[in-house]
């Protein structure tokens, strides 16, 4: 009996491959560009991270985390987001020690146990990057600017969403949390099971849920910003200032709360089309006090997160049937015994000797040969055969117009040449 692949996991196949590559590149690229270092943190960390980082509150710590106790008797979770690994990082280095700022980005997998649908996965990839040590709405902004432009060079249709979502000061959070309190409890017994568990232990998170008849009383909630206190709005007042003056279009929505419990004043949300009626495709915001809340000193803190599999889809509902890998140069083809001799010293030579992407298949039939070649998409066929060798004249074939062109055998060192920039 074969063995299948766990529920709710993949695997990606090389012709998706390329489609990743193209992404992670891009996310590298940009990031240098932006001046963040790479950071790789562990898959698996003390359970007491997420705990403390994430919140014991929110769905992702009490139903959706990886954790089993390992062979030394340690509860351990597998990463189910990025933020908290890197602000433990970020501590652990001591980088920024002094106050500087640091930025870092990541790519990496995150682990969630929870009903697999469309476009959700138990294990996922998300890039992101964390910005620490300045509270500054250009941070927030620059924040959002490499996201967008990670974005833009790939190709996807976006929407900037953004909300004020109070800070952890007294009287801000709180007044927030009594307001939406306040706002559901008369409609508490129309509202489904999690938003009534939710009233108690974490209201804001009812703003966030996505059944029919929660969203429609939903609707008639002024927002979290307007009971914010006077510093949150102001902060939130100058990053929109900053985003109109940046000619960054976005859209307010003051029931945007994110799925965290870290983030403080400042969130934003990135929807994509292309993706359904959960059309996320990544966001984030600032936490100021999560580095306190894991043992550091008082570092603000701005990031964001972007799941790989949204982005790749959202690439592909704008250009469908793109294709994003590389095709081979030159098939070579071979017939004979001479020939069978010459086909690995041959291939080496055109991919070490001349960096050209070669491929060929061995054992099949001079016709299967050409029809593998044409499969192959390559541009060329370089076709070797006993008498071609004892000729010392070879055949490439523009697999494209049909055309032929006799290279002779002093000549293969300047296929480069011969073919310009063509191959
Ligand atoms: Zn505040
Ligand atoms: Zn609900």
């Amino acid at each position: 009996m074969k063995i299948n692949i766990l529920k709710g996991m993949y695997d990606v196949l090389p012709d998706d491959a390329a489609a990743w590559q193209l992404v992670e590149k891009t996310v590298r690229d940009v990031c240098n560009l932006y001046g963040f270092g790479e950071i790789r943190t562990p898959v698996l960390e003390k359970t007491e991270l997420f705990e403390r980082g994430v919140g014991k509150q929110t769905d992702i710590v009490k139903k959706e985390m990886y954790t089993f106790n390992d062979k030394g008797d340690r509860s351990v979770t597998l990463r189910p987001e990025g933020t908290a690994s890197v602000v433990r990082a970020y501590l652990e280095s001591g980088l920024g020690a002094q106050g500087e700022p640091v930025k870092f980005f990541y790519i990496a997998p995150m682990f969630r146990y929870e009903r697999p649908q469309a476009g959700r996965f138990r294990q996922h990839v998300q890039f992101g990057a964390e910005y620490f040590g300045i509270k500054d709405p250009a941070a927030d902004v620059e924040t959002i600017l490499l996201l967008l432009s990670i974005y833009d060079r790939l190709d996807i249709k976006y929407e900037l969403n953004i909300n004020n979502v109070g800070c952890g000061k007294a009287g801000c959070r709180d007044s927030i949390r009594d307001g939406v309190k306040k706002y559901f409890e008369r409609n508490l017994p129309k509202m489904c099971d999690d938003c009534r568990l939710r009233y108690e232990s974490n209201p804001l998170r009812i703003l966030d849920c996505k059944k029919e008849s929660c969203m429609e009383i939903t609707e008639g909630f002024s927002g979290t910003g307007e009971i914010s206190c006077p510093d949150c709005k102001q902060y939130y007042g100058e990053i929109k200032k900053l985003l109109d003056e940046n000619a960054i279009k976005y859209s307010e929505n003051p029931k945007l709360v994110r799925g965290l419990d870290y983030y403080t004043t400042f969130v934003f949300e990135v929807s994509a089309s292309g993706l359904g009626a959960q059309n996320s495709v990544g966001g984030g915001g600032r936490y100021d006090s999560m580095v306190k809340d894991l043992g550091g000193s008082d570092v603000p803190a701005v990031g964001f997160g972007s799941g790989i599999e949204r982005v790749i889809l959202a690439m592909k509902s704008r250009n469908p049937g793109k294709q994003y890998g590389t095709k081979p140069k030159i098939f070579v083809v071979f017939q004979g015994e001479k020939a069978y001799k010459e086909m690995l010293p041959v291939l080496s030579y055109l991919r070490n000797g001349l960096n050209i992407n070669a491929c060929a298949v061995f054992g099949k039939s001079l016709k299967a040969q050409m029809r593998a070649a044409n499969k192959s998409g390559a541009a060329y066929a370089f076709i070797i055969g006993d008498r071609e060798i004892e000729e010392g004249r070879y055949k490439l074939k523009n697999m494209e117009t049909g055309e032929e062109k006799e290279i002779r055998s002093g000549e293969i060192e300047n296929l480069n040449k011969i073919f310009g920039v063509s191959i």
